[in-house]
């Protein structure tokens, strides 16, 4: 079985897609789930790690793609030890059954996928080969890496999903694993700098990722061969924005935070504003109750805000611990505002056209478009399809 991540390709793409070759031929075969909600919050690393678990954030603990403080250079969650479930690739391993993963977030050091290619980005000043390698599989990525280094143009999009494919493609015929996954980041790259489509209408700025995606498809499904099952998901969707704010910068006037010219640095009670795309959260630290809800009562006039999130999302997102958190209005994200992307995700399920999709081709489920579909059944059905203990 093939899990294939579509990153940031919502259910508005799907007609899209069906535009190009390979993805409308497995389109035709397969069991179609259209216009499913994203989890919460909905960026790549919560919900890929949904995924692998079958669990909510809360429940798998891997609640953002990166550590909480506002650092110019952020610390990527990357290492398998920052999800507190089990994930299929452990359960497939208690089975003797192979697995490989290529770019597929969460998966440094795991000790238990036997072909890894881990998604984590070298810090500046060290060599990403180097880097990768001491994170996951070090033979198969240096014979990878000799193999297809034409075709990286170091981390630029579409070129690294065209070797993540590639790769792929080697390890399904070389090594023949039972279970393998793939995460394809061209068209979420794409997004970020051009913006989303619209409905019914293709952003012509996303062609080269529309075709990348399905050329690459192609190449992943020529080396699985007809039996293989495929699933194909989509993590989330994005939302087009024009203006990302920083609601740290309102705790800079009053020197609770901290700002050294480069970073943030902690201030005296050690609180600060985690930002997550479209949403954001207060971690109070060891500031007063009062205090704390001034600054809540302070940002329900500030620029892009449209709502404090609701107890069940606090919950559900493993963000209970946080103070309290909120989300921002279309055309508006929380970050820094020097990162100037078009487009981002994070935001709550009830923004409008913010849906996703996903399609299985497996003799264990009928073709066609099914209803309720929810990325939370992924899991369960791999696990079942391979006799996995998840
Ligand atoms: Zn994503």
């Amino acid at each position: 079985m093939i899990i294939i991540s579509y990153d940031a390709v919502g259910d508005i793409e799907f007609e899209t897609l069906k535009e190009y070759p390979t993805f409308r031929d497995l389109a035709e075969k397969s069991a179609i789930y259209r216009d499913v909600p994203s989890l919460f919050v909905s960026n790549t690393y919560p919900v890929h790690t949904s995924i692998v678990t079958g669990l909510r954030p809360e429940h798998h603990g891997l609640i953002s793609n990166t550590e909480a403080f506002p650092y110019k250079n952020p610390i990527w969650n990357s290492s398998e030890k920052n999800i507190k479930a089990k994930t299929l690739w452990q359960a497939a391993f208690e089975k003797g059954i192979k697995t490989a993963a290529v770019l597929w977030p969460v998966t440094a050091f795991s000790k238990t996928i036997d072909y890894n290619i881990p998604e984590v980005l070298a810090p500046p000043g060290k060599n990403q080969l180097l880097y990768s390698m001491s994170e996951g599989s070090k033979r198969l990525q240096l014979k990878m890496f000799m193999r297809h280094k034409k075709l990286l143009d170091g981390t630029k999009q579409p070129n690294l999903d065209n070797f993540a494919a590639a790769c792929m493609a080697d390890i399904l015929k070389e090594y023949n694993p039972g279970l393998a996954f793939i995460h394809l980041t061209a068209f979420d790259n794409f997004c970020h700098h051009n913006g989303t489509g619209v409905r019914g209408k293709k952003n012509p700025a996303l062609e080269t990722a529309y075709k990348a995606l399905d050329e690459n498809l192609n190449a992943i499904l020529k080396a699985a061969g007809d039996e293989r099952e495929i699933i194909i998901f989509s993590d989330h969707y994005q939302i087009n924005v024009h203006t990302i704010v920083d609601p740290n910068r309102e705790l800079l006037k009053s020197e609770l935070i901290l700002h050294d010219g480069k970073s943030y640095a902690p201030g005296k009670y050690n609180c600060f504003f985690e930002n997550c795309g479209g949403s954001a959260f207060f971690h109070k630290g060891s500031l007063s109750a009062e205090n704390t809800d001034i600054i809540r009562n302070n940002l329900k006039n500030s620029e892009g805000f449209r709502r404090f999130l609701e107890p069940a999302e606090m919950q559900e997102s493993g963000y209970g611990h946080a103070s309290f958190g909120f989300c921002a209005m279309p055309g508006y994200c929380y970050g820094l505002e020097q990162r100037g992307e078009k487009a981002n995700h994070g935001y709550p399920s009830d923004m409008k056209d913010y849906n996703v999709f996903y399609m299985i081709k497996s003799s264990r489920v009928k073709s066609g478009s099914h209803k309720k579909g929810s990325l939370l059944n992924i899991a369960p059905f791999i696990a079942e399809s391979l006799g996995l203990n998840l």
